[in-house]
């Protein structure tokens, strides 16, 4: 076995790599670029060494620079990981010049694949299923139309050397076919580097399945079952799952004979994926990756192997531990990339620091993270935060328990897409297996989350701001929860607690029944929640002035509020931040901003031009300078303050006299910010 390896990469992968390698004693070593030095990845690998800046081209795309690394730290083998150099065929054969072991296929088998025009001719004369299409060497755009239209409507042009479903466009119209063509051609010249481009008959809702095939160096060849990955964005997988569900037998022992057929084909080492379209009936190929992939912890839980042990004992020189009659596929998995993105607002990336990121903690649940709370995600990259894989006997039970272990996963400081996740696992339509790679354009609308939020969650939000020391509720941001169990408190905390008359937020006023009203506001509604007190005891929460719901035996435990609401007793995961009360309740993550009563203040006293700030907060921006003559009205000061900025204007006609603040200086609750002069009135 080799002693050292170095994994060309970061995120969950470079974390599930070292875990592997540390299981053999192999030292490990990170690489790791500005945008993130302190990175799980780099606090987990024996070594870690710089290797630029944060973009990609200047570091983990930089064969150089990797190859330099593995010097300096005397490394005996790389690990691409995927993504990255991880299907450069120039890296591996850099590699090997380098003379260190490259933990993949030869430069040639990556080579081969490279473009998918050579790739899918060359398997097509082996006589492995695949779709009709277009994939010559004349490639003036003239030619490809009438390439095209011999070919019908609907096709989808792809660019022979992309990958990661970039610059792919399908083409349903005559009309559109030129600017497609002319499209696609600049688009594959600019993200590639190389303008050939594909023709393929375009179908409408088939679903993606691949096979994992396995190689070593010795002549032999296996496949480990096959997988489905239809749940995609943007032709990129978010759910995968192994085995594939609803294919016939001999379909699928026949796929599984393509895709060894096609490893054999280019002399294939290491693991590999054959990836097919399936259209129902017939299988038809598609691609081949030539790394390890994202999703085959699915294979690894139904066969119980560990494809990174596999890797690195046929890197070393031995053969596969075991032949394909000794592999046995065991019940379902499935995966689900968890990722920093917002499902409501079209997938859009999200970067920021991971104020709480708390992965689930199951039974035959596996959690593959590359962040935890505290860490920053850093807009540089892909977005995958973590895969939540479940293993049960049956399908609709690994979904279930997916689901679940979904809803248990509460990541806050980012937007994520676990609970869309967690609602496409739980739809008939994942579940009765009528989905398809089209899924996203055809049946959006089915997974959209809840519009409102439940009375209970109401209630118990409006508890919590109550009960939360007021610390949370005051600070602008709340302190980074320590560890796995952080919530909106540590220990218990019940209700009953006022020690000083001061302090007591029971909304007691003499001679007035106690009562107190938050209002709080998620996804555009505004809510009111009246809670009425008895004895220094809630008793009651109206939601909207409209419901009375009875409460009693409130309480706040290691970060799960709870109360008996009528005859039932509520509870939600919870973190208060700032202004900010997180519930995850019912597969929801539900983010009320609460108008806190200061905030109002804030607008008051900035409408009438006060000049000090009724909250803590930072000075964003500074819009006038000591001396300048300003108007009644003038913006002359931002402070930034609960997450929402606030101008401070001038209360009358004046001139600047003193700023007790520079921009980016924190200013303390009840501070004085400038000093004006009152024009005298003539
Ligand atoms: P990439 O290498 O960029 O990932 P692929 O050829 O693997 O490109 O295709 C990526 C995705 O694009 C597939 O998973 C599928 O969703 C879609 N796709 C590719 N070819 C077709 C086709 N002929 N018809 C319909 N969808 C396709």
């Amino acid at each position: 076995m080799i002693k050292s390896l170095l994994v060309a990469n970061r995120g969950e992968i470079a974390c599930r790599i070292f875990r592997t390698a540390r299981r053999f004693g192999v030292r490990t070593i990170a690489v790791f670029s500005d945008a993130e030095p302190n990175a799980r990845h780099v606090r987990e690998a024996d070594e870690a060494f710089r290797i630029g800046p944060a973009a990609p081209r200047e570091s983990y795309l930089s064969i150089e620079r990797i190859l330099a690394a593995a010097r300096a730290t005397g490394a005996e083998a790389i690990h691409p990981g995927y993504g990255f150099l991880s299907e450069n065929s120039q890296f591996a054969q850099a590699c090997a010049e380098a003379g260190l072991v490259f933990v993949g296929p030869p430069a040639a088998a990556i080579a081969a694949m490279g473009s998918k025009i050579v790739a899918k001719a060359r398997m097509r004369a082996a006589g492995v299923p695949v779709l009709p299409g277009y994939e010559g060497s004349r490639q003036d755009l003239k030619h490809l139309e009438s390439e095209a239209l011999k070919l019908g409507l609907p096709l989808i042009i792809k660019p022979a050397a992309g990958g990661g479903g970039k610059g792919m466009k399908i083409v349903r119209q005559e009309a559109e076919l030129g600017a497609a063509l002319a499209g696609a051609r600049r688009l594959a010249e600019s993200a590639f580097g190389d303008d050939a481009l594909l023709l393929e008959r375009y179908l409408p809702a088939p679903r993606h399945v691949e096979v994992q095939v396995f190689a070593d160096g010795q002549g032999n060849f296996v496949h480990l079952g096959d997988r489905d990955c239809s749940i995609q964005r943007r032709h990129q997988k978010l759910i995968e799952e192994a085995p594939a569900p609803g294919i016939a037998a001999d379909v699928r022992t026949r796929m599984r004979a393509a895709a060894v057929l096609v490893a054999r084909e280019i002399g294939y080492v290491s693991a590999g994926t054959v990836e097919f379209l399936f259209d129902g009936g017939e299988f038809y190929f598609m691609e081949m990756n030539t790394r390890l992939q994202v999703e085959h912890t699915v294979t690894e839980a139904v066969t119980g192997l560990d494809l990174v042990e596999w890797q690195l004992r046929v890197a070393s020189g031995e053969a596969l531990p075991l032949s394909q009659a000794d592999i046995r596929l065991h019940g379902h998995a499935i995966e689900a990339r968890v990722c920093a993105e917002d499902p409501e607002r079209d997938f859009l990336p999200s970067a920021g620091e991971l104020r709480l990121m708390q992965w689930p903690t199951e039974e035959s649940v596996r959690v593959d993270a590359g962040f935890v709370t505290g860490d920053v995600v850093p807009p540089t990259y892909d977005s995958l935060l973590g895969k939540v894989i479940a293993w049960a006997p049956e399908r609709t039970q690994a979904a279930s328990r997916l689901s679940a272990a979904l809803d248990r996963t509460y990541c806050v400081g980012v937007h994520t897409n676990e609970k869309w996740l967690s609602r496409v696992l739980r739809s008939p339509r994942f579940l009765e297996v009528r989905h398809s790679i089209a899924l996203l354009q055809e049946n959006a609308h089915e997974f959209v989350g809840a519009a409102e939020a439940a009375p209970q969650t109401v209630v118990l939000a409006a508890l919590l701001a109550h009960t939360a020391p007021a610390s949370d509720l005051l600070s602008t941001k709340a302190s980074a929860p320590a560890g796995h169990e952080a919530g909106a408190s540590g220990g218990s905390r019940s209700v009953e607690r006022a020690a000083s008359p001061w302090d007591a937020r029971d909304g007691f006023v003499p001679n007035l029944s106690a009562r107190i009203e938050y209002k709080m506001s998620w996804r555009g509604r505004s809510y009111t929640a009246e809670i009425e007190f008895t004895r220094g005891k809630p008793v009651s929460v109206t939601v909207n002035a409209q419901t009375r719901w009875n409460v009693a035996d409130v309480s706040l435990t290691d970060g799960v509020i709870a109360a008996c609401i009528e005859t039932v007793r509520a509870h939600a995961r919870c973190l208060v931040e700032g202004s900010h009360l997180h519930l995850w309740s019912a597969g929801e993550h539900v983010d009320f901003m609460l108008e806190d009563p200061r905030l109002l203040e804030f607008s008051a006293t900035a409408t009438q031009g006060g000049l000090t700030t009724p909250l803590p907060g930072v000075v964003a921006a500074i819009a006038v300078e000591i001396g300048q003559a300003v108007r009644a009205g003038d913006v002359l000061m931002m402070i930034e303050a609960m997450k929402m900025e606030h101008a401070i204007t001038a209360p009358y006609d004046g001139t600047v006299k003193i700023i007790h603040f520079a921009r980016g200086e924190r200013v303390p609750e009840g501070s004085e910010l400038l000093e004006l002069a009152p024009t005298p009135t003539p």
